[in-house]
């Protein structure tokens, strides 16, 4: 099947007696055992339960995986991912990550002693430099919050060798765009909460990949801490992923119109976004990915301009997350990106004149006219 119909068709409700279209909420917390020694194969809802585990086949199809795990949201995702990692490593990743990522590895780096070393995941020469006996992993962004810079995993993959895990956070293209275990990646991560879920309206975070040891490492996790994802959310998720194709699509169409209009706006001195001609990572994308996504950043020409626009949207709604049907505008500076290192911001251009958009699949026009009236 192709990933429009595994997304209509891919959630299997293993139990199910009746012919229910949709995978039932097993709002269940416990299980019955048929006998002494025996199990229906759900004993537990913080093990496993039937709801979330359609969500997680369907998901590993999407992905390309052997396995995916779904957990409460993206940053316990990231969580049970780091816990791969033995005290000590040294984490690789790409500078301007999603903010709650750059504080989880401030977390470890004083609880285990990681040690973790930020650059361009696009410069093999940086990269090679970096590698070193105790590099453990490389957790790449690719487009990159918000300065939508592009890594090619593939030629990651050749820089490190075999020994570094690579983990890409898929969050901004989803599967429908970017599959990144077929260029090299050992796993993938995304927060659910976005384009997969897509409504704006629940928590939920994935680990995919393909190995079983990893699998059987991240399941003891949720076992033991209990970061599944509950039935009712996994129900939601299922819900949302039946139009992901449709939603992603439209949302690249209204954002490569609105990138175009911003690059001629005369308040506009910069846009980021991978589908324009003149991004650097276009080339890479064209390998990489079949879509450029619905995200961009631009910037503008004052501090008074970028607030004024966030105070004067209507239709487009000044508030953090992305990936819904709403379009959404942020401002990195001070929300999603305010625990990024000062000099780290300022050198890669998040200042307080860079607004991002989550472009959502309202009309066009609409969308248009009311980002015409809050620059004007
Ligand atoms: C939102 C987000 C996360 C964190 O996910 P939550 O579901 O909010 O925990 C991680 N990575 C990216 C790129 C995100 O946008």
């Amino acid at each position: 099947m192709k990933l429009s119909s595994i997304c209509v068709h891919g959630a299997i409700d293993k139990n199910n007696r009746t012919g229910s279209l949709a995978v039932p909420i097993y709002q269940s917390a416990t299980y019955a055992h048929p006998g002494v020694g025996q199990s229906t194969g759900y004993d537990y809802a913080r093990v496993q339960n039937p709801t979330r585990e359609a969500l997680e086949g369907l998901m590993a199809a999407l992905e390309g995986g052997r396995y995916a795990l779904a957990f409460s949201c993206g940053m316990s995702a990231m969580d049970a991912a780091m816990t791969l990692l033995a005290p000590g490593s040294h984490v690789i990743c790409t500078e301007d990550l999603y903010g709650g990522s750059v504080r989880l590895l401030s977390v470890l780096k004083q609880r285990l002693s990681f040690d973790v070393e930020c650059l361009d995941t696009n410069d093999q020469t940086a990269l090679q430099k970096a590698l070193r006996p105790e590099t453990a992993a490389i957790f790449i962004e690719t487009p990159s919050n918000p300065t939508m810079r592009v890594t090619d995993i593939a030629a990651v993959r050749r820089t490190v060798g075999s020994d570094v895990k690579i983990i890409v956070d898929n969050t901004f293209l989803t599967p429908i765009f970017q599959r990144p275990l077929e260029f090299g990646a050992d796993m993938v991560l995304h927060s659910g909460t976005k384009y997969l879920g897509g409504h704006n309206d629940t928590l939920a975070g994935f680990l995919i990949g393909n190995d079983l040891d990893d699998e059987e490492k991240l399941r003891f996790v949720t076992k033991t801490v209990g970061s599944g994802l509950t039935p009712f959310d996994s129900f939601m998720i299922i819900r949302g992923l039946k139009t992901l194709d449709l939603r992603m699509k439209k949302s690249q169409e209204n954002a490569l119109q609105i990138a175009v209009f911003l690059s001629h706006h005369p308040k506009v001195t910069k846009v980021r976004y991978p589908g324009l001609t003149d991004h650097p990572g276009r080339d890479i994308s064209f390998r990489q990915t079949v879509g450029f996504g619905g995200m961009l950043s631009f910037s503008v020409d004052s501090k008074e301009t970028a607030e004024k626009a966030l105070e004067r949207v209507k239709l487009i709604l000044f508030a953090e997350s992305l990936g819904g049907t709403e379009t959404l505008i942020t401002y990195p500076f001070l929300q999603t990106h305010a625990d990024v290192p000062s000099e780290t911001r300022a050198r890669l251009g998040i200042d307080d004149k860079l607004l991002r958009l989550s472009v959502g699949i309202e009309d066009l026009e609409d969308l248009m006219a009311d980002l015409t009236q809050a620059l004007a």
